[in-house]
């Protein structure tokens, strides 16, 4: 069996096969001298903003200090309660706890995200905030969270990490919540050379927080507003964001129709199950999961082949260490655990091949034809 690599899972070396032309960018920007925020920030700003329709789009340090400030800016604090969702990526737990607030988990939907009809059950007098995730690139029923909302008269964030140029309904992802949270590292749809993250409102006065809190809250030269962080984009990272920014929406459209090929194949596959896709849901497809029988087999049988798959993600993030001191046990979130031990992602990038695909799908059928 060859051990030659087939079918790869980063795309990096190819979105960056040359370099020279960002360089030349940052050139301007180091001739300039202009290094914290400064014109590559406001250009990014303002190019995320139309992308998304969204009337303010800032930037921060990484998506997990977008969420941070997020929370901050909403009055989100100590002895405050926020619901999300049990299977996550860390950061938007990690975010919660930051701010001083308590992480109340919800477990998830078929379709990896918060099951919208067990949140009114974990609401008490001390919830603040809804903060469901976009895990994947889909979402969840925002009209359902939105009602939900407005009913308890909570704030909602969204941790959009996953799924910029998502909508659902026809509204992108970002423009559901009060404020919400978007990463560019390496690995997300629109990424960057190391960290970065935005978080966008249509609400002016949380705008207004939001640009103090990440810098410092500094109103000028001279007066500082309120205590806040320095979290702010770095100025070379917006001019990569700024080069790739013309690509977002192609990229969308293509991990989208990549998506549709796999589950075309896949869905004939009875070991296989692909996650239900409803026609107001515009999914992305940061990740394109699936459910598998005999999964970790199915992914080292891959793997061993050079066709590579990966797991998002094999521990639930409500039975990590870090959460022990929330009292969760096994079995507490049954969909997040069965997904645990279930999903598997497959390449599913803009740089991918027809035939990288082909090849992947062909490899998963011949293992459950011989398993
Ligand atoms: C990536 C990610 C984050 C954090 O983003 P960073 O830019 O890595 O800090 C938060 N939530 C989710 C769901 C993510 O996928």
């Amino acid at each position: 069996m060859s051990k030659i690599r087939k079918v790869r899972y980063s795309y990096l070396p190819q979105q960056f096969y040359d370099p020279n032309l960002i360089f030349k960018e940052m050139e301007k920007t180091v001739r300039r001298g202009d290094f914290t925020l400064g014109q590559a920030v406001d250009e990014f700003e303002k190019n995320f903003q139309n992308l998304l329709g969204v009337k303010h789009a800032i930037g921060v340090n990484s998506g997990t200090d977008a969420l941070k400030v997020g929370l901050n800016a909403l009055g989100v604090g100590y002895g405050d309660e926020v619901i999300t969702v049990a299977n996550t990526f860390v950061s938007t737990v990690g975010a919660i706890n930051e701010v001083g607030a308590t992480p109340v988990l919800v477990d998830c939907d078929e379709n990896f995200c918060i099951n919208v009809d067990n949140i009114e059950k974990a609401i008490t007098s001390k919830t603040k905030a809804l903060f469901p995730v976009h895990l994947t690139g889909a979402m969840p029923d925002m009209n359902k969270i939105k009602e939900i909302a407005n009913y308890h008269n909570l704030k909602i964030i969204e941790d959009a990490c996953q799924s910029i140029l998502a909508s659902f309904d026809g509204i992108n992802a970002g423009n559901w919540g009060d404020v919400a949270g978007f990463s560019m590292h390496p690995l997300k749809n629109l990424n960057v050379w190391g960290d970065g993250g935005v978080v966008v409102t249509n609400n002016d006065e949380l705008a207004e927080k939001v640009r103090l809190l990440r810098n410092n809250g500094i109103k000028n030269r001279d007066e500082v507003e309120i205590l806040g962080y320095n979290t702010r984009l770095d100025t070379i990272q917006a001019v990569v964001g700024n080069w790739l920014m013309p690509n977002a929406k192609e990229a969308s459209k293509q991990r989208i129709e990549n998506a549709a090929f796999y589950d075309a194949a896949l869905k004939d596959i009875p070991q296989i199950s692909v996650p239900y896709r409803p026609d107001n849901l515009r999914q992305v497809y940061h990740i394109y999961q699936v459910c598998a029988e005999n999964r970790d087999q199915c992914v080292e049988y891959c793997n061993e082949r050079g066709v590579e798959i990966k797991v998002h993600y094999p521990i639930p993030l409500y039975r990590q260490k870090a959460l022990a001191f929330l009292g969760h046990k096994l079995g507490d979130y049954p969909i997040a655990e069965r997904h645990s031990q279930e999903v598997m992602s497959l390449p599913v990038d803009q740089y991918i091949s027809k035939e990288e695909q082909a090849l992947t799908i062909e490899t998963v059928k011949d293992f459950y034809a011989t398993h």
